[in-house]
């Protein structure tokens, strides 16, 4: 009996002129293709992945202040030792620094908001290291650029290296970040 109903087409619960057979298995409201988001365990109605999202949203208010605080601090500390470390290329230490700085902030921001969190969180964390980074690095940046801009023959080149290499510090540094704090947050 309850196969048969199963079998027959309804309208999807969102567009009344679309026939389905498509049903969302966590509350079974009929859905069309366009209405249906593919999980691991089988389709579900966007209805259903936002509330589950939800769930997954814990972050607190304070969470945003003392993430973003920490990201800032670290991502700001993280690009001055990078301009610090002499022995090494730049672009070794950036690639580097970068990424252990990273990693350093995903640790230290988890444990400080007690492994709550929330995508919006991770795009506050994300923001504020790069802004903390680019504060820690505009002195460099702007000196660069004015070397280029006096357009003195034999430092231009490595100038415009070195502010390439300053902004790669900044993508890699945000990336990493992204990439990490993105592994927790539920994804459909
Ligand atoms: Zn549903
Ligand atoms: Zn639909």
């Amino acid at each position: 009996m309850t196969e048969e109903i199963h079998e027959e087409y309804q309208v999807c619960y969102k567009h009344p002129d679309r026939k389905t057979l498509l049903r969302c298995n966590r509350c079974g409201k009929p859905i069309c293709p366009e209405c249906a988001v593919q999980t691991p365990t089988g389709y579900r109605c966007k209805d259903c992945i936002k509330s589950q999202q939800k769930v997954f949203d814990t972050a607190e208010k304070q969470d945003y202040i003392i993430g973003g605080l920490i990201a800032i601090v670290l991502g700001f500390l993280g690009a001055f030792i990078y301009q610090l470390i002499p022995f090494l290329p730049s672009y070794i230490t950036a690639l580097l620094i970068s990424v252990l700085c990273g990693r350093l902030i995903c640790t230290a921001v988890r444990a400080a908001v007690k492994k709550r969190r929330s995508s919006a969180l991770t795009k506050v964390v994300t923001a504020a290291a790069g802004i903390g980074a680019v504060i820690g690095l505009w002195q460099n940046i702007i000196v660069n650029i004015n070397i280029l801009s006096w357009g003195a023959t034999g430092f231009g080149f490595n100038s415009l290296l070195q502010v390439i290499i300053d902004i790669a510090y900044v993508v890699i540094l945000c990336g990493t970040i992204l990439a990490e704090l993105n592994g927790m947050v539920f994804r459909r």
